[in-house]
């Protein structure tokens, strides 16, 4: 990838993957996304297919049992799914880019071997277990603990609002969990991969929420759950550090899903302003649709190019703190004004669940939450302008 991409000359191999993925959105996707989202269920087929398509190795090298590609295409892979169901775009990004990834990025060798063959080829999922009760944006309020027990970490607590943690095919939940204290008395947390067979680990009843229906969702108990020291991911005292820099880059996956989001409204909106008629003529031809079309477009596009840039950022090893929090930030929000205006464009049928666009209306709510919220963005943003 160049330094700086413009959104409309991807090299050849990038352009051929989004094709790609658009042409299985188009005919694997999006016909049953209505369905999923109405009956809250999980779309195992459709995850197989992307499965097929090699998109759970995107990033990943192919010793792993990965595509050899890189983030910015798995971030390319997310856009063009979530212009017709961010449900299916979500699984995706939490499996690769909070389950897998940890793995790739901070487990020994042995733990590569263990687990990146089975999450690459998309025939498991992994989950991130970070968020508790207590500890939301706040995450160094982690109160789970893992403590020493023989040759065992013995961990007790409990996780909250986490992704991909009970679906028929999830096998790990990598957890962050307080394993002492640090000198000065801060909390030293570390991060413990836990298979989800191990006994007195439990998958709550999932929640039922605004949007994502076909995402799933859970809340995660553990009680007396016992795994070999040799789960520690990463170095002991490290996890809040090793999740906070996955949470970075897991910022850009979401402002390329923010996008396909947005431009799916676009997409949607288009369409209808064409094809319905009202005072005997397309809607369309009224400047106030026009323009409010035209606004929708010019935020998919600049918030396309804020996530470009931090990928670009990323992938050639700069600082990109700042620019993947100004991305998530900007796209989150082009996706939920975007729903917005779609809605109002489709006017009574806008309001309607079976319609895409009531659909994104409802999902994008929580492009502004997880991974961050718009507040911690600005935080963080803030921070790096020297505030
Ligand atoms: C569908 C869904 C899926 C999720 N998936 C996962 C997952 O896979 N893994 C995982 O670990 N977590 C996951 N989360 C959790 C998500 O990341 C958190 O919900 C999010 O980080 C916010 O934390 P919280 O809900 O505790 O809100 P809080 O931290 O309690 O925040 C409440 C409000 O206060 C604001 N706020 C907090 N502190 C400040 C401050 N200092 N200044 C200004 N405003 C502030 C926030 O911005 C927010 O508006 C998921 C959540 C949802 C809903």
């Amino acid at each position: 990838m160049t330094d700086y991409l413009s959104t409309g000359a991807l090299p050849d191999e990038y352009a051929q993957l989004a094709k790609t993925v658009r042409d299985f959105t188009r005919s694997v996707v999006a016909p049953v996304a209505a369905e999923h989202d109405a009956n809250h269920t999980f779309p195992y087929e459709v995850i197989a297919g992307m499965a097929e398509l090699g998109l759970f190795g995107l990033p990943f090298p192919e010793q792993y049992g990965g595509q050899g590609g890189d983030y910015f295409a798995l971030c390319l892979a997310l856009e063009e799914l979530a212009k017709a169901d961010q449900s299916v775009a979500i699984t995706l990004e939490a499996g690769v880019s909070l389950g897998a990834m940890p793995v790739y990025r901070f487990g020994n060798e042995e733990q590569k071997q263990e687990w990146l063959p089975q999450l690459t080829s998309g025939k498991a999922l992994a989950a991130f277990g970070l968020t508790e009760p207590g500890a939301g944006s706040d995450a160094g309020g982690t109160r789970t603990t893992a403590l020493e027990d023989g040759a065992d970490w013995v961990i007790n607590g409990s996780k909250q609002f986490i992704t991909n943690s009970g679906t028929d095919i999830t096998k790990l939940v990598t957890v962050t969990a307080v394993t002492g204290v640090k000198d000065g008395g801060k909390k030293e947390i570390s991060t413990i991969l836990v298979p989800t067979s191990t006994p007195g680990f439990t998958a709550e009843p999932a929640y039922d929420k605004v949007g994502w229906h076909a995402s799933d969702t859970h809340p995660l108990s553990f009680d007396d759950v016992r795994v070999p020291q040799e789960n520690l991911l990463g170095e002991r005292g490290r996890g809040y550090a090793n999740f906070l820099r996955i949470l970075d880059e897991g910022r850009i996956a979401i402002a390329a899903l923010s996008v396909g989001a947005a431009q799916g409204c676009v997409d949607e909106s288009v369409r209808y302003a064409k094809e319905r008629e009202a005072f005997g003529r397309p809607i369309g031809a009224n400047q106030a649709i026009a323009f409010k079309i035209a606004r929708m477009e010019a935020r998919a596009h600049t918030a396309r190019t804020a996530y470009y840039d931090a990928a670009a950022l990323m992938l050639s090893g700069k600082p990109f703190k700042k620019q993947a929090s100004i991305a998530k930030l900007a796209a989150s929000e082009a996706a939920m004004d975007n729903a917005r205006d779609a809605t109002q464009i489709f006017g009574g049928y806008g309001f309607m669940n079976e319609y895409a666009v009531a659909r994104h209306y409802r999902d994008s709510k929580i492009l502004e939450i997880g991974e961050g919220t718009t507040e911690v963005q600005l935080m963080l943003i803030a921070r790096e302008a020297g505030l």
